[in-house]
């Protein structure tokens, strides 16, 4: 789950991390109050709050000099459908600002911490290039950023600090500031479960102090039902609708680019038929896998949601009947037809458990279904219908 920098800001806070001063505002009043509980003291940072990087080259964060100024860029930027790298040209509806106060930077550096999963350990990443686009600066100049890989038995030990400090050529000065910042920053992680923690940039001020400018935070889906105090943060303005009323039926549902839509049960078979509509030339237009267990419900709910998607011209059944038999499927199917007109051609494969009886019910449904023999079938019936 993505959360909100203000969010993060929080979590900071928290931990001893050191932010700027700040206030997050929904409407232009507030973002007025907000400067005033900061005495006025300009200048002041207007910052968009949307789950995308970006947003200063996107016209998200202003620098303001004034209250005119700020009550200006908070009107240009509430409501903005904001563009940037990673959201897509439609864009992102900026419903909340952050005012915050703003600093001197003397410099700007990266530190981010991630899961690498090959190592099996926590890695610390950081960089002299900090405030800039960070993937950029991976492809183009890799040397530039530093990876210290943590292992998670272990935990973290001041040599890790050090070895971050002295590639990044900290003055000895901010050393120890720096050791309990990149500490603190690795207990947040752990403790609330964290797959991404970012500060980007990660400023040294004139007056010497560590300062998060940015934050980013990720937090491990499979670890939120231990953390309810994240339950607050979820925003589902920021979610895919169908995403989200898919995740209220406990389906995996991923919405994608493409027009053929498919439901499949269990992640792996997903994984395989969507390599197989590419193979046939077709592009998916989501990830479904209604789970190994799913229920009658779940299935007339994935078909629904499938249906509502306008992309779609097509759907592609793929089911391997084991703990979902193929008659509960197919019954799923049926009833999902019965309440939803299904003006796109539909072609089913479907093997295991059931699978005379599952058939029998969808060819005596009266609904107009192409049915597969097999997955190379199936692919070139794709094939047909969708290039
Ligand atoms: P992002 O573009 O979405 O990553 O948003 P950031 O929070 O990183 O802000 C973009 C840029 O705005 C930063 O890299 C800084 O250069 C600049 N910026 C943000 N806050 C301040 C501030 O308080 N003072 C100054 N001088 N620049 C700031
Ligand atoms: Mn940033």
């Amino acid at each position: 789950m993505k959360i909100h920098e203000y969010q993060a800001k929080e979590l900071f806070r928290l931990y001893q991390i050191p932010v700027p001063n700040g206030n997050v505002a929904s409407t232009v009043q507030e973002a007025m109050d907000a400067a005033k509980t900061m005495e006025n003291n300009f200048p002041m940072v207007v910052k968009a709050q949307i789950h995308a990087g970006g947003r200063g080259k996107g016209g998200g964060v202003k620098l303001a000099k004034s209250l005119e100024e700020l009550q200006t860029f908070s009107e240009t930027i509430l409501g903005m459908q904001l563009v940037t790298h990673q959201t897509g040209k439609e864009g992102k509806l900026v419903r909340k600002v952050l005012i915050e106060q703003g600093l001197t930077i003397q410099k700007e550096f990266y530190l981010g911490i991630i899961i690498d999963r090959e190592k099996a350990s926590i890695v610390i990443m950081a960089s002299t290039a900090g405030g800039m686009d960070i993937e950029k600066v991976a492809e183009e100049h890799p040397e530039q950023i530093i990876k210290v890989c943590i292992d998670p038995l272990m935990g973290i030990q001041p040599c890790h600090a050090r070895q971050l400090a002295y590639s990044l050529d900290i003055p000895a000065s901010a050393m120890k500031s720096f050791t309990k910042l990149v500490f603190s920053s690795y207990l947040l992680f752990l403790e609330k479960d964290c797959s991404l923690l970012e500060i980007n940039p990660l400023v040294y001020t004139a007056a010497g102090e560590w300062i998060a400018l940015d934050a980013k935070v990720t937090i491990d889906d499979n670890s939120l039902f231990r953390h309810p105090e994240f339950k607050e943060y979820r925003d589902i303005y920021e979610e895919d609708p169908l995403e989200v009323e898919a995740s209220t039926y406990k389906l995996n549902y991923i919405n994608m680019d493409g027009n053929l839509g498919n439901i499949v049960n269990g992640a792996g078979l997903a994984m395989a038929t969507m390599d197989m509509i590419k193979q046939a030339g077709a592009e998916p237009a989501n990830f479904l896998d209604v789970g190994g267990g799913a229920t009658q419900e779940m299935v007339e709910q994935a078909f629904k949601i499938i249906l509502k998607d306008t992309k779609v011209k097509g759907i592609l059944i793929n089911i391997f009947g084991g703990i979902l038999r193929c008659d509960v499927f197919a019954q799923g199917v049926v009833k999902a037809a019965q309440k939803t007109s299904i003006n796109v051609p539909v072609i089913v494969r479907m093997e295991g458990t059931n699978v005379t009886e599952g058939r029998r019910i969808l060819n005596e449904s009266g609904l107009s279904l192409i049915t597969a023999i097999d997955i190379k079938d199936a692919s070139q019936k794709v094939a047909q219908l969708m290039i």
